[in-house]
């Protein structure tokens, strides 16, 4: 099938092949190149604490722009990724681009701002990932805590023990750690008990109802005093509307994250963002 590492990575495919098929070889072929060629870009998109209404940092989301398809969101191309050991190059080179960005912004003097960013369960099967974040901490002289590894429930699905091993190492290094999707899986409490979180993100079909459903914002308020009793602090992912916004501040989330304050944007519209807007006032943002 697909040898898929190394530099002479290739997918080969015949014509007698379903659409599909074809189309996944084709964006897993095009994504080494994209990998080579530097054609995936960060975006940005802030996370804002609620008490002090300041951005405390932001979420590192990837985009492509593919020379034939366009304009690409995670969606069209991660899950083919996720299928290879692609995923694995593309993070490790978003956490590359992402080490950049915090000491460009250091010298910059937005030195604040922690950046988070998303690492597919397949890293966590051996200690390599723990290896590259040390390096990069140490090359690039950055303070741990202005990183922030998000994981899903995905990372103990393989071995779990392992898995818990390479979590708790990445967490000694001081870096933070939180846990996304919170809720759409199956064993999230599990997940409290065993990994040594800093925060949970909470997915936004959970946010998205609170407004008109009351059942829907008492599972909030739950969630948030369960975050309270185990010190775990809690981001609302997903956030659109004032409302919403208003909701989790009498809940008393910590941090929000969504549409409502700004939509992932490039780095250069980040950080003018960032100037705008500190401190933040929401009442200003829509
Ligand atoms: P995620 O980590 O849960 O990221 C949040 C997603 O919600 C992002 O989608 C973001 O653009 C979107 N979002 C933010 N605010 C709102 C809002 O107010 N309303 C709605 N409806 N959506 C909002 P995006 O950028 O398409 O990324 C999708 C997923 O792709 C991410 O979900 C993450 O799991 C994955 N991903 C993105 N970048 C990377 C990466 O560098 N590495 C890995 N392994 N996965 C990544
Ligand atoms: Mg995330
Ligand atoms: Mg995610
Ligand atoms: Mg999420």
């Amino acid at each position: 099938r697909a040898k898929d590492s190394g530099k002479n990575c290739f997918f080969v495919y015949t014509p007698d092949m379903q659409e599909d098929v074809k189309h996944r070889l084709m964006i897993q072929n095009d994504l080494v190149k994209a990998l080579e060629e530097e054609q995936l870009v960060l975006y940005y998109q802030p996370k804002i604490y609620l008490k002090s209404n300041k951005v405390s940092g932001c979420e590192v989301l990837i985009r492509w722009q593919h020379p034939k398809e366009g304009f690409l969101t995670p969606a069209a191309f991660i899950p083919y990724a996720e299928e290879s050991k692609l995923i694995i190059q593309l993070d490790y080179y978003v956490l590359r681009k992402s080490f950049e960005t915090l000491k460009n912004w250091q010298s910059k003097g937005v030195s604040n701002t922690s950046l988070s960013v998303n690492l597919s369960g397949r890293h966590f099967t051996n200690f390599n990932i723990v290896k590259v974040i040390k390096e990069h901490l140490a090359t690039y002289k950055i303070e741990p805590e202005l990183l922030e590894i998000e994981i899903t429930e995905a990372v103990l699905i393989e071995d779990p023990e392992v898995a818990q091993e390479v979590v708790s190492a990445i967490k000694k290094l001081r870096v933070r750690l939180s846990l996304d999707d919170f809720g759409t899986g199956y064993s999230s409490l599990n997940y409290l008990r065993t990994l040594p979180i800093d925060c949970i993100k909470l997915d936004h079909s959970f946010i998205q109802r609170i407004d008109i459903s009351q059942q829907d914002r008492r599972l909030i308020k739950g969630i948030i005093s369960l975050g309270k009793q185990l010190q775990i602090e809690l981001v609302a992912e997903g956030v659109e509307t004032e409302s919403q916004l208003e909701i989790l501040r009498a809940l008393n989330c910590d941090y929000v994250q969504g549409y409502y304050f700004l939509k992932p944007v490039p780095e250069t519209e980040f950080v003018e963002w960032l100037k705008r807007s500190e401190p933040f006032d929401p009442a200003q943002s829509a």
